[in-house]
């Protein structure tokens, strides 16, 4: 045998060799593989029916329903032996974010306002069905004392904290500053703002190296819609507290990163979140045509919290449907 036979053979052994690698997982792939979904037409593209809720609005009761993801989200173990606080995890992008890390393996404790118990209980009822430990917490994050404990109390329940996920938040629509009153100007600051410090502040301490904490921040954070003055304000600070915090914390190992949903139906859209008739208008504008839904954003939050992102700190990520906007 001849040096260059040698060489013949060794390429073109290779060569069936890599055509029988590369044809193995297309089989494996070909075998009761399903098509990736269309955007486009994935969920509800027609316009949402007018309905209003006294807030903060029971998923429950919603005309569709929100899907979180709780017939389709499938985990792989991402999150294995983790322990996650999220709040505002009763419904809408938080349940998508409990369903989603509690699928991946993760203990999850779940704060919600006291009279969202139905959204609450429904979320626990099916993840506790499948095995998942989920521990409620309901209490209101107006309230600083509370907020404060909050941290604590899910690192008792669970045995640790890993991921913390600030999601809450008070969102009314007003047209104009002359319509924002003293008392709603405050409740967004202080749900939206300083439950988010206070919460921070308690967890901090609690939290190891490899550590994460995720704010859901919003499209507000840099393109403010008018009729949303206080509450668009509290998505800049919220975005630029990611930042900051991000830079003290990375020398401990905690990365800070937030979630800039674009417009998804959840309740806090039918609980004064949109102006009275312009429902029809959620969503519709976007280039994929419709609003989003909370499932398509759990897997924004799995990947942040997991370490696969362990370069990732100080971030803004979106989901709002093609607009470009963060
Ligand atoms: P949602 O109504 O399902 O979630 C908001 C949650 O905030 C409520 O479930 C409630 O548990 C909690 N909350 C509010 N005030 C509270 C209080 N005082 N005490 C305890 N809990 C309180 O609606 P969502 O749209 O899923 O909201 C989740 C996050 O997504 C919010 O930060 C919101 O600003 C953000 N966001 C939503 C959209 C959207 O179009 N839906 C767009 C951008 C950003
Ligand atoms: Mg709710």
């Amino acid at each position: 045998m001849t040096d260059s036979t040698t060489r013949r053979d060794m390429i073109k052994g290779a060569a069936v060799a890599g055509a029988g690698l590369a044809a193995a997982p297309a089989l494996a792939a070909g075998q009761g593989a399903k098509p990736a979904p269309n955007p486009a037409n994935r969920f509800q593209t027609e316009p949402f029916a007018e309905q209003k809720q006294p807030w903060p609005a029971l998923q429950r009761n919603m005309h569709p329903v929100p899907d979180c993801g709780e017939a389709s989200y499938r985990g792989s173990g991402r999150l294995s032996g983790r322990k996650a606080l999220v709040t505002g995890g009763d419904s809408g992008i938080g349940r998508g974010a409990v369903i989603a890390f509690a699928r991946e393996g993760a203990a999850v404790a779940i704060n919600y306002f006291p009279t969202e118990e139905p959204d609450a209980q429904d979320v626990a009822k099916l993840l506790r069905g499948e095995g998942h430990k989920i521990e409620l917490i309901p209490g209101d994050l107006t309230d600083g004392a509370f907020c404060d404990g909050l941290p604590g109390r899910a690192a008792k329940a669970l045995g640790g904290l890993d991921i913390v996920v600030n999601n809450a938040a008070y969102q009314q629509s007003k047209a104009s500053i002359d319509e924002i009153s003293f008392e709603q100007f405050d409740r967004t600051m202080k749900t939206n703002l300083y439950a988010m410090f206070h919460i921070c502040k308690a967890a901090i301490p609690l939290m190891k190296a490899g550590a994460c904490i995720i704010n859901t921040a919003s499209v507000n954070s840099v393109s403010p819609e008018k009729e949303l003055l206080d509450y668009a304000t509290t998505k800049g600070g919220i975005l630029i507290f990611t930042k900051a915090l991000a830079k003290q914390l990375a020398s401990k190992g905690i990365r800070v990163n937030a979630i800039a949903p674009g417009p998804i139906w959840t309740p806090l859209q039918v609980a004064g979140g949109q102006l009275p008739g312009e429902m029809n208008k959620f969503g519709q504008d976007t280039p994929l045509g419709r609003a989003g839904q909370p499932a398509e954003l759990a897997g924004l939050y799995v990947t942040l919290a997991d370490g696969s992102t362990s370069y990732t700190s100080g971030s803004l990520f979106s989901a709002n449907g093609g607009t470009g906007v963060a």
